[in-house]
């Protein structure tokens, strides 16, 4: 049998390992933080504009992480512009109405009674709930569609066969500059006007690359759930990490690009030929992708460059 002093010994040996393991772990921390430093120096006051995708927020644990890591960046001094989608939450309530939808091209053919959904969803839910999120943690959000401000005068997608789909015709980012000097969070969802007031569903990654070309902004990260761009859809392992426009165009001749990831390698071919230094097509269901991808010399996913 252990002996009384034996005993008090092992507890002292256990709580010397407990200490050291949290004196390495705070080690850690600090260490980690302290490389930030260039990164965080590097994109302070810079404009990085997010796309939070429908597909990566079906992953419903790691929504608060990716908020957080928005609500990090912009403690930092990074501007972040949040632009998401939200094609899960749009589907469950299509289904509560026994509404059918299919899909070109990545894009959901839509008529009137799903445009209603689509609108009712997107602006009034999913944007609340990042908003919300992003609040909680202490920064300070502000939501907006397409349609406040005229932020995205939108026309009909290819004369209107898909329906209420709509492209971006014109953007006026005049009402998210006071909110960006501010320190808000500006947070979009992908609904706009036309010219007559009806009220179209454009794909939020094209709405992720207009906005940052026209915000010139330094990054264009685009948040899904595949690590990137993959030479075979089905094999993770066929990540490209870098691919120039060049390359990615040849990619989507190919057909290797297909579905929802046709509108994100055309927006970034988009923003790039527009100035944006840098396009990210990363995973959202990895934790803290965002803060890996813009925070250290690794990054992840896949990168878009220009040609230059
Ligand atoms: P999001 O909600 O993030 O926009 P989408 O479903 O619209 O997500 O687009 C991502 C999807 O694109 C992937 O889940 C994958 O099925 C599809 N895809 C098509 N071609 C590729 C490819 N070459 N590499 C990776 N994903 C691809
Ligand atoms: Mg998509």
């Amino acid at each position: 049998m252990e002996s009384p002093e034996s005993s008090k010994r092992s507890i002292d040996a256990s709580k010397d390992l407990n200490q050291s393991n949290n004196a390495q772990v705070d080690s850690l921390r600090v260490s980690v933080l302290s490389e930030a430093l260039p990164y965080i120096q590097r994109f302070e006051g810079k404009r990085i504009v997010i796309k939070y995708g429908g597909a990566a927020m079906a992953h419903g644990e790691l929504h608060e992480a990716v908020l957080r890591d928005i609500a990090l960046l912009s403690s930092v001094g990074v501007q972040p512009i949040v632009v998401h989608g939200g094609g899960p939450e749009i589907n469950h309530w299509l289904n509560q109405l026994n509404i059918t939808t299919e899909f070109r091209d990545g894009l959901r053919i839509t008529d009137r009674k799903t445009m209603d959904v689509v609108e009712m969803v997107l602006v009034g839910r999913v944007n609340k709930q990042i908003v919300n999120g992003i609040n909680k943690l202490g920064a300070s959000s502000v939501g907006i569609s397409g349609i406040d401000g005229k932020l995205i005068e939108a026309r009909p997608f290819n004369n209107g066969s898909h329906g209420y789909v709509g492209e971006v015709a014109k953007v006026n980012i005049q009402v998210l500059e006071p909110l960006l000097s501010e320190g808000y969070v500006p947070v979009i969802s992908s609904v706009a006007a036309t010219e007559k007031g009806d009220s179209l569903n454009i794909n939020a990654d094209t709405v992720a690359g207009e906005l940052a070309a026209t915000l010139e902004a330094e990054k264009l990260i685009l948040l899904t759930d595949t690590p990137g761009i993959l030479r075979n859809k089905n094999d993770p392992s066929s990540l490209i990490r870098q691919i120039n426009l060049s390359d990615i165009r040849q990619l989507i001749d190919k057909g290797i690009v297909e579905g929802g990831m046709l509108p994100k390698t055309q927006c970034c071919i988009r923003a790039l030929a527009q100035g944006v230094s840098a396009a990210h097509i990363i995973n959202g269901t990895i934790p803290h992708a965002l803060l890996l991808e813009v925070f250290t010399d690794i990054g992840i996913g896949t990168m878009v460059f220009g040609n230059e």
